[in-house]
């Protein structure tokens, strides 16, 4: 299995690959918008492939990118099985993983909301915020939004792929070497 070195540099190149055919295939009024829109796309990519990469799903080098925060990914590590169908699949364990994000999101803020209201104080219901922020957003703009995602799901597949070619890659070698 590629490290995370290399799993960086695969997540950089196949971004840089996609961007040009992003930017090719978008049907939109103007060149800023088909600028922005594949902006947006290559920065999920990246983000995805660096920061959300499959391999949260065990304890690596990416989960220490998180610093202070990497206890958001301690239960996704020992819920999901490493290299699993949940983690390491083309389009449901990026999906899954967003899912996962927003859910300790709103677990925080209601924690958060609890530990104050025991305080005395009372404050907005963030979560609700926050979800509304987001529909909002992808009513607002669905292109954006749809490339935001495409974009995250195509860095998690990147690396999915490097690791299922690795694996084919190694079994190919070893019976040859029989
Ligand atoms: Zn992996």
């Amino acid at each position: 299995m590629p490290d995370a070195a290399t799993h960086d540099r695969i997540t950089i190149i196949s971004g840089v690959v996609l961007a040009p055919l992003v930017y090719g295939s978008l049907v939109v009024p103007a060149a800023d918008a088909a600028a922005l829109g594949t902006s947006l796309f290559t920065l999920a990519h990246i983000v995805s492939g660096v920061l959300f990469s499959p391999d949260l799903d065990i304890d690596s080098a990416i989960h220490r990118r998180w610093g202070i925060l990497s206890w958001i990914w301690r239960p996704y590590m020992w819920i999901i099985p490493h290299r699993h169908f949940w983690s390491h699949s083309l389009v449901i364990a990026p999906l899954l993983k967003l899912l996962y994000f927003y859910g300790v999101l709103v677990g925080t803020f209601l924690g958060v909301s609890w530990c104050l209201a025991q305080l005395g104080v009372v404050v907005r219901d963030y979560h609700i915020v926050m979800t509304r922020a987001i529909i909002d957003g992808i009513a607002g703009a669905p292109r954006e939004a749809g490339l935001l995602i495409g974009g995250f799901v195509t860095g998690s597949a990147a690396h999915t792929i490097a690791d299922w070619t690795s694996t084919t890659g190694k079994r190919w070698w070893r019976r040859r070497q029989r």
